[in-house]
């Protein structure tokens, strides 16, 4: 059994340690507040936690589960009080900028990827079991060492998690695909149905809506501060990813102007084949 330290208590940090002390590790929590902190030994998701990151020292590994933004910057203001041997790793959903850079400040990191979530942030929605079934990307790359990469191959089999490895370059781009852009596309269903001028048929909508504007919108919901650090993050494939949806939407405005029935079922068809490959 290892000491993990677990780096910002939220949905996912917080859902890693009740995984791992269910596991039967000890588990440290660090998050900023105090009482983000005083929660998570409550829920018996940490058996020790506070807000002083001196506690990462007592840690065989340490997961870094804060916001993307705050990744590098806790990992040098950490650095100083890490063991050598602890390995690192983060949960961030882009890869490539958090791994290259805090590579650079301790060779023992291999970065990851849960792909499970929740529209809601923060402790609250910590859940145990949240990652089993799902994938977990892990993504070494020519500078990772064998020994860090054994170490999280093994807690993320723990979690019950399907493990995915790939180069955090590929990760960028094929998350840009089923995982930002969705989010980007979501958000604008949103905010299209919201242009409805009169507000009699958008209140009508809005009651009529049911099980699929709950599933294409579900994503679109999520917290906003998520949403904007993919696109900071992942600027270029989301970009990329974006015009290509927009290309997609032209086609579709074209097949219907122009009464393409035919067309247009080809075209839905062709969605509707494709679409399994993307299911488990
Ligand atoms: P979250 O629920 O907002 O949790 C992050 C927590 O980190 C906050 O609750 C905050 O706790 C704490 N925190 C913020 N800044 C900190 C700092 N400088 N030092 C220590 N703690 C700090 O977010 P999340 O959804 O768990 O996401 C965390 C990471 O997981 C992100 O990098 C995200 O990309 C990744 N991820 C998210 C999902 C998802 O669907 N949500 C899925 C996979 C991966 P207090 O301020 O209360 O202390």
């Amino acid at each position: 059994m290892s000491t993990i330290a677990i780096v910002g208590l939220g949905l996912i940090g917080g859902s890693l340690g009740l995984d791992f002390t269910r596991q039967g590790h000890r588990v440290l929590g660090i998050s900023r507040r105090l009482e983000t902190a005083e929660a998570a030994i409550a829920l018996a998701a940490v058996a020790q936690a506070g807000t002083e990151l001196a506690l990462v020292a007592e840690a065989d590994v340490v997961f870094l589960c804060t916001p993307i933004d705050q990744m590098v910057g806790t990992a040098r203001l950490m650095r100083p009080y890490l063991r050598q041997g602890t390995v690192v790793t983060d949960v961030g959903s882009v890869k490539q900028i958090i791994v290259e850079e805090i590579t650079a400040l301790w060779p023992d990191f291999v970065g990851g990827h849960p792909m499970a979530g929740k529209a809601e942030a923060g402790l609250a929605a910590a859940q145990g079991n949240l990652f089993r079934h799902r994938p977990y990307v892990i993504t070494p790359t020519a500078q990772t060492q064998a020994r860090p990469l054994a170490v999280l191959t093994d807690l993320v089999q723990q979690l019950g998690a399907e493990i995915c490895q790939c180069h955090p370059h590929a990760h960028d781009l094929a998350v840009a695909w089923i995982s930002h852009l969705p989010v980007m596309v979501s958000s604008s269903l949103i905010q299209a149905c919201q242009q409805e001028p009169d507000e009699a048929i958008l209140a009508l909508a809005q009651t009529l809506a049911s099980s699929g504007f709950q599933d294409t919108s579900r994503v679109g919901g999520g917290v906003p501060e998520l949403g904007t650090l993919m696109a900071r993050y992942n600027r270029p494939a989301l970009l990329s990813s974006l015009e290509s949806y927009q290309q997609q939407l032209q086609q579709l405005i074209h097949l219907i102007q122009a009464q393409d029935w035919q067309g247009l079922e080809q075209y839905l068809a062709a969605a509707q084949l494709a679409r399994s490959a993307y299911l488990p």
